[in-house]
Protein backbone atom coordinates (compact mmCIF):
# COMPACT_ATOMS: atom_id res chain seq x y z
CA UNK A 1 0.00 0.00 0.00
CA UNK A 2 0.94 3.36 -0.86
CA UNK A 3 -0.11 6.58 0.63
CA UNK A 4 0.00 10.21 -1.31
CA UNK A 5 -0.22 13.66 0.14
CA UNK A 6 -2.67 15.27 -1.69
CA UNK A 7 -1.57 18.62 -4.02
CA UNK A 8 -1.87 21.82 -2.16
CA UNK A 9 -4.90 23.58 -3.75
CA UNK A 10 -6.07 19.68 -3.83
CA UNK A 11 -5.97 19.90 0.33
CA UNK A 12 -7.32 23.47 0.19
CA UNK A 13 -10.29 22.07 -1.50
CA UNK A 14 -10.57 19.55 0.71
CA UNK A 15 -10.29 21.45 3.81
CA UNK A 16 -13.29 23.81 2.43
CA UNK A 17 -15.29 20.50 2.13
CA UNK A 18 -14.56 19.19 5.44
CA UNK A 19 -14.99 22.38 7.61
CA UNK A 20 -16.53 25.04 6.08
CA UNK A 21 -19.17 24.70 3.69
CA UNK A 22 -22.29 23.82 4.91
CA UNK A 23 -25.26 24.23 2.50
CA UNK A 24 -25.35 22.87 -0.72
CA UNK A 25 -24.70 19.18 0.20
CA UNK A 26 -26.60 17.80 -2.07
CA UNK A 27 -24.36 18.96 -5.23
CA UNK A 28 -22.19 16.37 -4.69
CA UNK A 29 -23.92 13.95 -6.07
CA UNK A 30 -24.58 16.14 -9.03
CA UNK A 31 -20.58 16.14 -9.41
CA UNK A 32 -19.93 12.68 -9.15
CA UNK A 33 -22.76 11.55 -11.53
CA UNK A 34 -21.26 14.54 -14.06
CA UNK A 35 -17.67 12.42 -13.94
CA UNK A 36 -19.55 8.83 -14.31
CA UNK A 37 -20.95 10.46 -17.60
CA UNK A 38 -18.03 12.01 -18.49
CA UNK A 39 -16.45 8.65 -18.00
CA UNK A 40 -19.25 6.78 -20.34
CA UNK A 41 -18.52 9.28 -23.20
CA UNK A 42 -14.87 8.88 -23.11
CA UNK A 43 -14.99 5.15 -23.52
CA UNK A 44 -17.87 5.26 -25.92
CA UNK A 45 -15.74 7.36 -27.96
CA UNK A 46 -12.25 5.33 -28.01
CA UNK A 47 -14.84 2.61 -29.01
CA UNK A 48 -15.73 4.24 -31.81
CA UNK A 49 -12.53 5.69 -32.93
CA UNK A 50 -10.13 3.67 -31.98
CA UNK A 51 -9.29 0.19 -33.32
CA UNK A 52 -7.50 -1.10 -29.57
CA UNK A 53 -10.75 -0.52 -28.06
CA UNK A 54 -13.17 -2.27 -30.84
CA UNK A 55 -13.38 -5.45 -28.81
CA UNK A 56 -14.26 -3.66 -25.65
CA UNK A 57 -18.13 -4.08 -24.45
CA UNK A 58 -19.82 -0.53 -24.04
CA UNK A 59 -22.83 -1.16 -21.80
CA UNK A 60 -23.55 2.11 -20.37
CA UNK A 61 -25.16 2.52 -16.92
CA UNK A 62 -24.72 4.12 -13.69
CA UNK A 63 -25.78 2.51 -10.29
CA UNK A 64 -26.65 3.99 -7.05
CA UNK A 65 -26.53 1.92 -4.12
CA UNK A 66 -27.58 3.24 -0.62
CA UNK A 67 -27.10 0.63 1.86
CA UNK A 68 -28.83 1.77 5.03
CA UNK A 69 -27.00 -0.36 7.86
CA UNK A 70 -23.48 0.05 6.44
CA UNK A 71 -24.23 3.62 6.34
CA UNK A 72 -23.11 3.89 2.36
CA UNK A 73 -23.63 5.55 -0.59
CA UNK A 74 -21.97 3.86 -3.52
CA UNK A 75 -21.93 5.31 -7.17
CA UNK A 76 -21.04 3.13 -9.64
CA UNK A 77 -20.24 3.27 -13.72
CA UNK A 78 -19.20 0.97 -16.76
CA UNK A 79 -16.99 3.92 -18.09
CA UNK A 80 -13.28 4.22 -18.91
CA UNK A 81 -11.95 3.69 -15.37
CA UNK A 82 -8.20 4.42 -14.07
CA UNK A 83 -5.07 2.91 -13.84
CA UNK A 84 -2.47 3.99 -11.36
CA UNK A 85 -0.95 6.85 -12.80
CA UNK A 86 -4.66 8.39 -13.21
CA UNK A 87 -5.77 8.22 -10.42
CA UNK A 88 -2.69 9.89 -8.91
CA UNK A 89 -3.34 12.25 -11.40
CA UNK A 90 -6.95 13.27 -11.33
CA UNK A 91 -7.53 12.38 -7.58
CA UNK A 92 -4.63 14.13 -5.53
CA UNK A 93 -4.93 16.95 -7.90
CA UNK A 94 -6.86 20.08 -9.10
CA UNK A 95 -6.22 20.30 -13.01
CA UNK A 96 -9.73 21.91 -13.86
CA UNK A 97 -10.22 25.51 -14.15
CA UNK A 98 -13.71 25.48 -12.48
CA UNK A 99 -12.52 24.52 -9.11
CA UNK A 100 -9.51 27.08 -9.53
CA UNK A 101 -11.94 29.74 -10.48
CA UNK A 102 -13.78 28.57 -7.43
CA UNK A 103 -10.75 28.97 -5.23
CA UNK A 104 -10.00 32.33 -6.93
CA UNK A 105 -13.84 33.66 -6.09
CA UNK A 106 -14.23 32.66 -2.35
CA UNK A 107 -14.79 35.36 0.60
CA UNK A 108 -14.15 33.90 3.78
CA UNK A 109 -18.34 34.12 4.09
CA UNK A 110 -19.31 30.71 5.15
CA UNK A 111 -23.05 31.66 3.22
CA UNK A 112 -21.47 33.23 0.32
CA UNK A 113 -18.93 30.50 -0.76
CA UNK A 114 -21.43 28.33 0.17
CA UNK A 115 -23.92 29.50 -2.82
CA UNK A 116 -20.25 29.28 -5.03
CA UNK A 117 -20.22 25.77 -4.71
CA UNK A 118 -23.62 25.59 -6.58
CA UNK A 119 -22.33 27.77 -9.77
CA UNK A 120 -19.01 25.98 -9.88
CA UNK A 121 -18.26 22.27 -10.51
CA UNK A 122 -16.51 21.73 -7.63
CA UNK A 123 -15.79 18.37 -8.15
CA UNK A 124 -14.96 14.97 -7.25
CA UNK A 125 -13.83 16.21 -3.73
CA UNK A 126 -17.41 17.44 -2.67
CA UNK A 127 -18.06 14.02 -1.65
CA UNK A 128 -16.07 14.76 1.66
CA UNK A 129 -18.83 17.32 2.13
CA UNK A 130 -20.75 14.11 3.59
CA UNK A 131 -18.12 11.27 3.79
CA UNK A 132 -15.73 10.90 6.18
CA UNK A 133 -14.49 8.23 4.39
CA UNK A 134 -13.84 7.69 0.68
CA UNK A 135 -13.27 4.44 -1.53
CA UNK A 136 -12.51 4.50 -5.50
CA UNK A 137 -11.87 0.85 -6.73
CA UNK A 138 -12.03 1.40 -10.65
CA UNK A 139 -10.06 -0.68 -13.55
CA UNK A 140 -9.42 0.97 -17.03
CA UNK A 141 -10.78 -0.16 -20.09
CA UNK A 142 -8.64 -2.40 -22.22
CA UNK A 143 -6.13 -3.26 -19.28
CA UNK A 144 -6.00 -6.22 -16.16
CA UNK A 145 -5.29 -4.81 -13.20
CA UNK A 146 -7.78 -2.61 -10.85
CA UNK A 147 -7.03 -0.17 -8.27
CA UNK A 148 -8.19 0.88 -4.90
CA UNK A 149 -7.82 4.65 -4.18
CA UNK A 150 -8.79 5.81 -0.34
CA UNK A 151 -8.75 8.55 1.86
CA UNK A 152 -10.63 10.35 4.66
CA UNK A 153 -10.26 13.68 3.31
CA UNK A 154 -6.97 14.30 5.56
CA UNK A 155 -4.24 15.41 3.71
CA UNK A 156 -3.49 11.67 2.15
CA UNK A 157 -4.75 9.21 -0.12
CA UNK A 158 -3.77 5.54 -0.55
CA UNK A 159 -3.25 3.34 -3.44
CA UNK A 160 -3.76 0.05 -3.60
CA UNK A 161 -4.36 -3.48 -5.59
CA UNK A 162 -7.91 -4.23 -5.68
CA UNK A 163 -10.58 -6.21 -7.38
CA UNK A 164 -13.51 -5.08 -10.07
CA UNK A 165 -15.73 -7.19 -12.95
CA UNK A 166 -15.32 -5.12 -15.45
CA UNK A 167 -13.81 -1.80 -16.50
CA UNK A 168 -15.71 1.36 -14.65
CA UNK A 169 -15.49 2.88 -11.50
CA UNK A 170 -17.31 2.30 -8.19
CA UNK A 171 -17.29 5.11 -5.52
CA UNK A 172 -18.26 3.83 -1.87
CA UNK A 173 -19.13 6.56 0.17
CA UNK A 174 -19.02 6.28 4.36
CA UNK A 175 -20.91 8.98 5.17
CA UNK A 176 -21.24 11.03 8.32
CA UNK A 177 -23.09 10.41 10.75
CA UNK A 178 -25.56 13.51 10.46
CA UNK A 179 -26.01 12.82 6.66
CA UNK A 180 -28.55 9.74 7.15
CA UNK A 181 -30.61 11.97 4.73
CA UNK A 182 -28.62 11.03 1.42
CA UNK A 183 -28.97 7.24 2.03
CA UNK A 184 -33.18 7.93 0.98
CA UNK A 185 -33.92 6.66 -2.16
CA UNK A 186 -36.59 9.75 -2.49
CA UNK A 187 -34.18 12.17 -1.82
CA UNK A 188 -32.13 11.11 -4.10
CA UNK A 189 -33.97 10.11 -6.99
CA UNK A 190 -35.15 14.13 -6.35
CA UNK A 191 -32.00 15.17 -6.57
CA UNK A 192 -31.12 13.27 -9.83
CA UNK A 193 -34.19 14.76 -11.44
CA UNK A 194 -33.30 18.11 -10.21
CA UNK A 195 -29.40 17.90 -11.28
CA UNK A 196 -28.87 14.89 -13.58
CA UNK A 197 -31.99 14.48 -15.70
CA UNK A 198 -30.26 15.15 -18.89
CA UNK A 199 -27.41 13.05 -18.74
CA UNK A 200 -27.72 10.93 -21.51
CA UNK A 201 -26.99 7.74 -19.85
CA UNK A 202 -29.34 5.49 -17.22
CA UNK A 203 -28.89 5.76 -13.85
CA UNK A 204 -30.74 2.89 -11.97
CA UNK A 205 -31.61 2.53 -8.39
CA UNK A 206 -33.29 -0.17 -6.16
CA UNK A 207 -36.71 1.57 -5.36
CA UNK A 208 -39.56 -0.11 -2.92
CA UNK A 209 -42.73 -1.17 -4.79
CA UNK A 210 -46.09 -1.62 -3.45
CA UNK A 211 -48.00 -4.66 -4.50
CA UNK A 212 -51.33 -4.78 -4.07
CA UNK A 213 -53.40 -7.80 -2.67
CA UNK A 214 -54.78 -10.05 -4.50
CA UNK A 215 -58.66 -10.59 -4.27
CA UNK A 216 -60.87 -13.61 -5.00
CA UNK A 217 -63.35 -12.79 -8.14
CA UNK A 218 -66.19 -11.74 -5.91
CA UNK A 219 -63.51 -9.32 -4.70
CA UNK A 220 -64.58 -10.09 -1.16
CA UNK A 221 -61.86 -12.32 0.40
CA UNK A 222 -58.07 -11.49 0.16
CA UNK A 223 -55.86 -14.27 -1.68
CA UNK A 224 -52.70 -13.09 -1.36
CA UNK A 225 -51.84 -9.77 0.93
CA UNK A 226 -50.30 -6.84 -0.44
CA UNK A 227 -46.24 -6.53 0.20
CA UNK A 228 -43.79 -4.76 -1.20
CA UNK A 229 -41.51 -5.50 -4.07
CA UNK A 230 -37.58 -4.03 -4.39
CA UNK A 231 -37.41 -3.05 -8.43
CA UNK A 232 -34.03 -2.13 -9.75
CA UNK A 233 -35.57 1.12 -11.60
CA UNK A 234 -34.43 4.29 -14.01
CA UNK A 235 -34.82 7.18 -12.34
CA UNK A 236 -33.52 9.44 -14.69
CA UNK A 237 -34.99 10.11 -18.16
CA UNK A 238 -31.36 9.58 -19.83
CA UNK A 239 -33.17 11.17 -23.15
CA UNK A 240 -30.49 13.11 -24.83
CA UNK A 241 -32.43 16.21 -26.39
CA UNK A 242 -31.42 16.36 -29.32
CA UNK A 243 -32.20 12.80 -30.52
CA UNK A 244 -35.68 14.27 -29.32
CA UNK A 245 -38.47 15.66 -31.61
CA UNK A 246 -38.92 19.56 -30.89
CA UNK A 247 -42.28 18.90 -29.57
CA UNK A 248 -41.45 16.36 -26.91
CA UNK A 249 -39.23 18.83 -25.74
CA UNK A 250 -40.27 21.20 -22.25
CA UNK A 251 -39.61 24.43 -22.07
CA UNK A 252 -38.28 23.95 -18.48
CA UNK A 253 -36.18 20.65 -19.87
CA UNK A 254 -34.97 22.72 -22.28
CA UNK A 255 -33.73 25.49 -20.50
CA UNK A 256 -32.62 22.94 -17.54
CA UNK A 257 -30.31 21.52 -20.17
CA UNK A 258 -29.00 24.17 -21.50
CA UNK A 259 -27.83 25.96 -17.85
CA UNK A 260 -26.97 22.49 -16.84
CA UNK A 261 -24.75 21.96 -20.32
CA UNK A 262 -23.15 25.32 -20.01
CA UNK A 263 -21.93 25.29 -16.64
CA UNK A 264 -20.27 22.44 -16.48
CA UNK A 265 -18.37 22.41 -19.81
P1 LIG B 1 -13.42 17.39 -13.73
O1 LIG B 1 -14.55 16.43 -13.87
O2 LIG B 1 -13.86 18.80 -14.00
O3 LIG B 1 -12.20 17.04 -14.53
P2 LIG B 1 -13.34 16.33 -11.06
O4 LIG B 1 -12.72 16.78 -9.78
O5 LIG B 1 -14.81 16.17 -11.02
O6 LIG B 1 -12.94 17.37 -12.18
O7 LIG B 1 -12.69 14.98 -11.49
C1 LIG B 1 -11.29 14.88 -11.64
C2 LIG B 1 -10.89 13.83 -12.64
O8 LIG B 1 -10.97 12.53 -12.05
C3 LIG B 1 -11.72 13.75 -13.91
O9 LIG B 1 -11.30 14.68 -14.90
C4 LIG B 1 -11.46 12.31 -14.35
O10 LIG B 1 -10.25 12.22 -15.08
C5 LIG B 1 -11.29 11.57 -13.04
N1 LIG B 1 -12.52 10.88 -12.64
C6 LIG B 1 -13.38 11.27 -11.67
N2 LIG B 1 -14.44 10.42 -11.58
C7 LIG B 1 -14.25 9.48 -12.53
C8 LIG B 1 -14.98 8.31 -12.97
N3 LIG B 1 -16.15 7.97 -12.42
N4 LIG B 1 -14.45 7.58 -13.98
C9 LIG B 1 -13.27 7.91 -14.55
N5 LIG B 1 -12.54 8.98 -14.20
C10 LIG B 1 -13.01 9.77 -13.21
MG1 LIG C 1 -16.22 16.55 -12.61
Amino acid sequence: MAKHQFQTEANQILHLMIHSLYSNKEIFIRELVSNSSDALDKLNMLVLTDEKYKDVAFNPRIDIIADKDAKTLTIKDSGIGMNEEDLMNNLGTIAKSGTKAFLENLSGDQKEDSNLIGQFGVGFYACFMVADKVEVTTKKAGEDKAFVWTSAGDGSFEIEDGEREGHGTTIVMHLKEEEDEFLEVHRIESIIKKYSNHIPFPIFMDKEKFIPAVMDDEGKEEIEPSRTEIVNEQINRANALWTMAKKDITDEEYKDFYSQYCSLK
